[in-house]
């Protein structure tokens, strides 16, 4: 059995009627495979829109698509300006977060301790994780790909107490609203790598079951050949995600 994901990070885009609008392609798009689960495939497909759009969305999305915070704070709200605490994206309906974007990392500066924090809180809050983690162009030309994946991944491990509700989404920063897509071969070599990596740090069963989905410049005309590679279990889609139509496509092609 399948088991698919497939996100759409809206970033800081959008207004309450270009969502309003976005919403309503999504509901009446045909998702081939019903989101949710039937007999062949189970599909999860969320969005994450902007913070202060969430509650229009969650009152107005259907067609069983979830919806995700693009980050939450390390630990209980309070005295924290401009933070949004796990509790809080639970209670308006949230089902998910991302943690650790590329974005986060490398434009406000968020370590890797700090962002393995934030997940184990979210997920001790009954949040989902979409566990961001990627290199650098430089890092990958410097053959540093594995190593800078591998010390990210530890540190979402360290904090953690278990994968289970963690997606992992292999983001390689180069290709994150460059245009420039891995190729599938790319894509399928670190995937492999990180399930390895999962076999020996967790367990065969976490390798197994966690899903790891690409996200780079994912679009309706690439996304079926990257979905048939072995270890690719969806996407984590932005700038495409923002077109109904065609983040329809890219969700029927993994199926
Ligand atoms: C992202 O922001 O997670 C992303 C993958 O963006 P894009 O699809 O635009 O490259």
């Amino acid at each position: 059995m399948a088991l698919f994901f497939v996100g759409g990070n809206w970033k800081c885009n959008g207004t309450k009627e270009s969502i309003a609008k976005l919403v309503s392609e999504l509901n009446s798009a045909k998702l081939e495979s019903d989101v949710g689960c039937n007999s062949i495939y189970f599909l999860d497909v969320v969005v994450s829109p902007p913070f202060v759009y969430l509650d229009q969305v969650i009152g107005s999305i259907s067609n069983g698509i979830e919806v995700s915070g693009q980050n939450s704070w390390i630990g209980k709200g309070g005295a924290f300006t401009g933070e949004i605490s796990a509790e809080q994206l639970s209670d308006i309906g949230c089902k998910w977060v991302i943690h650790g974007h590329s974005e986060r990392r490398h434009i406000l500066g968020e370590a890797n301790d700090f962002i393995g924090k934030k997940s184990a809180y979210a997920l001790e809050k009954g949040l989902g994780v979409i566990a961001c983690v990627g290199e650098k162009l430089e890092e990958r030309e410097a053959g540093k790909t594995f190593d800078v994946v591998f010390e990210q991944l530890k540190a979402f491990a360290e904090a953690i107490s278990g994968w289970d509700n963690v997606v992992i989404a292999y983001e390689p920063v180069w290709a994150i609203g460059t245009g420039k897509v891995a190729t599938p071969q790319q894509a399928q070599e670190v995937h492999a790598a990180i399930r390895k990596w999962l076999t020996d740090n967790a367990s065969t069963e976490v390798a197994s079951k966690t899903r790891i989905i690409y996200g780079g410049s994912v679009n309706g005309a690439n996304s079926s050949e990257l979905a048939k590679q072995a270890d690719i279990d969806g996407f984590l889609v932005g700038g495409a995600s923002l077109k109904g139509a065609e983040f329809a496509t890219i969700i029927n092609s993994v199926t």
